[in-house]
């Protein structure tokens, strides 16, 4: 059978840098990408970034049922020749950014997101789903290694950011497989590998995870000062004030934002909620 570079040359593909189009074409891999994600045989996937449709075609035979974004129109004979027969498949072309999330939902009922996607785009993406996906089950993405770390990293490491502690309150991530260059079509300049993060309902107790995302996003804003500077610039507070809110959290002063585990962090942000500085 044709391969995915045989059928886009057919079609006169031109590859767009803009939408990081680097197509994946080894069957081995697209099937245990498929098997990272976990999905099941009665079960929806939503795929983002189409590009030629192996993966789709790869999610249609697995699981129950396939809709797949893509940004690009041009694909779109590519993707009816190579998803022709793909009875349980649906494509739109179509921003992921701007998804009605709650139409998603309705749409899809429990669902889970498989993504191979342009590096800029895979953290706003993943941020957006874990913060306003009804029904959305899990998410398992192709990121560069370094941001497979970050997804993963321990508080007080290096990798540890605003976008781990987001993750931490949803879900679990997981590196599932490292992917080298060479395995995509074009190759890029870096390595990727497969991460997925299995959401798991009230890991992190917290009473406003609008309050929680307050607090990751002041904690991490300027990673070089202290928690305490970092409280009293974004939510407008005297210093003794902030100081009495670590205090209370059982947080030394002295302590900067990415020393804090998730669970602290929600402690804070839950303090933060009883005082009515968020909500
Ligand atoms: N899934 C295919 C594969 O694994 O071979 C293609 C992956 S390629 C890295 C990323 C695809 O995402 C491209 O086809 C690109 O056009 C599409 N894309 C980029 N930004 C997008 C967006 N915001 N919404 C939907 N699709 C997007």
């Amino acid at each position: 059978m044709e391969d995915v570079k045989g059928v886009l040359a057919r079609h006169k593909f031109t590859f767009k840098k803009q939408y990081g189009q680097n197509f994946l074409t080894d069957a081995n891999l697209l099937a245990a990408i498929v098997r990272d994600a976990g999905v099941q045989s009665d079960g929806a996937v939503l795929e983002i970034g189409a590009g030629a449709g192996a993966l789709t075609r790869a999610l249609s035979v697995a699981a129950g049922r396939v809709l797949a974004y893509e940004i690009d129109v041009s694909l779109r004979p590519v993707l009816a020749e190579t998803l022709s027969g793909c009875a349980n498949t649906e494509v739109v072309f179509g921003d992921i950014l701007r998804a009605d999330m709650q139409a998603l939902g309705r749409r899809l009922g429990e669902y889970r997101v498989v993504a191979n996607l342009p590096y800029y785009v895979t953290t706003p993406v993943v941020m957006r789903f874990l913060e306003e996906a009804p029904g959305c089950r899990g998410i398992t993405v192709m990121v560069q290694e370094e941001v497979a770390r970050r997804f993963c990293a321990q508080p007080g490491s290096p990798d540890y950011g605003a976008v781990t502690a987001a993750i931490a309150l949803r879900g679990e991530a997981r590196i599932m497989r490292r992917v080298p260059r060479e395995m995509f079509f074009p190759r890029p300049n870096v390595d990727s590998a497969v991460v997925r993060v299995e959401f798991c309902e009230g890991r992190i107790p917290v009473k406003s995870a609008a309050a929680y995302r307050a607090v990751v996003r002041c904690a991490f804003a300027n990673r070089r000062k202290t928690l305490e500077n970092n409280m009293i610039r974004a939510f407008r507070l005297l210093r003794e004030e902030a100081r009495a809110l670590l205090q209370a959290a059982g947080i030394a002063d002295m302590t900067r934002g990415e020393m804090l585990s998730p669970t602290e962090l929600a402690r804070l942000a839950d303090m933060l909620t009883d005082r009515k500085i968020l909500q």
